[in-house]
């Protein structure tokens, strides 16, 4: 009897110092992680090649959701430092275990009263790629000159698949939120688009020519160059193809990371 209930005992210390996160991050993940990232890393420079652009190669966002900031560390570890999150509380728990150079980019919706939680416990967010409302892009101005912080970069969703239940603005709407952002938000700074394609996260060529279309609306009613603004587009399923029509920002989640095993926390 003595015996076995000092062993439990022994069994829950051993289960509290490794902490919840560890469960996750099985042997058979150990460099897994650094090898699929360099195999995703030579995929980018061949597709950029192809498409005459081996001189300007797009960044690579490593997105993290869902995955153990174990997870993160190894791709740390391998040079990674962009990496993206799509839930509020999960990357508000995650980036403060990582070290302050790696660079956040926050790629889910983003409801107004979640924008000072974010702001204040990731001060290292170097992009909001999903803003998708004037009201938004206001709140996150406002908040950024209250917590003094540099301006922050943002992108615009643009829902491009035409589907009622995703999130993004319309492609005739883009025109208007970018220029809400850039005239009337001096604490943010207009940096590109981004869209997720169809509403099964896979995407088809006419999701990138729209992206691309609104671009050039966008560049000519605000007088901006193109090379100024981004295309955020291609996702594990698709990112050579991305590339090939311009994105400068590819967003690779399970391809780097493994598929994720459990399902979505709400933000
Ligand atoms: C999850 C997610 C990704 C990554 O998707 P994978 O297919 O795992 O590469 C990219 N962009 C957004 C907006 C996501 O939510």
């Amino acid at each position: 009897m003595a015996v076995s209930l000092a062993h439990a005992s022994v069994r829950r210390v051993l289960v509290s110092a490794r902490g919840p996160s560890r469960v996750f991050a099985t042997a058979a993940m150990e460099g897994e992680v650094a090898k699929a990232l360099q195999e995703v890393t030579s995929r980018i420079g061949a597709a950029a090649a192809k498409a005459g652009r081996a001189d300007r190669l797009p960044r690579l966002v490593a997105v993290s959701k869902t995955k153990p900031a174990e997870a993160v560390r190894e791709a740390y570890d391998a040079g990674q430092r962009v990496f993206g999150e799509n839930y509020v509380q999960e990357v508000v728990d995650k980036a403060p275990q990582l070290p302050q150079d790696c660079a956040w980019h926050f790629i889910g919706h983003l409801q107004s009263n979640k924008v000072k939680t974010l702001l204040e416990a990731v001060p290292n967010l170097a992009l909001l790629e999903t803003v998708d409302s004037a009201k938004l892009a206001s709140k996150l101005d406002s908040t950024v000159a209250a917590l003094g912080r540099p301006p922050l970069a943002v992108f615009v969703q643009v829902n491009t698949s035409g589907e009622e239940s995703k999130y993004g603005v319309e492609p005739a709407e883009c025109v208007a939120l970018a220029r809400h952002i850039q005239e009337q938000c001096p604490h943010l700074r207009f940096a590109g688009l981004m869209t997720i394609g169809m509403p099964d996260y896979s995407s088809r060529p006419e999701n990138f020519q729209c992206l691309q279309d609104c671009r050039r609306a966008v560049c000519d009613a605000l007088g901006l160059e193109e090379a100024a603004v981004e295309l955020s587009m291609g996702m594990s399923g698709d990112f050579e193809a991305a590339i090939e029509m311009g994105s400068t920002n590819v967003r690779v989640g399970s391809t780097i990371f493994g598929a994720r095993q459990y399902p979505a926390k709400a933000s």
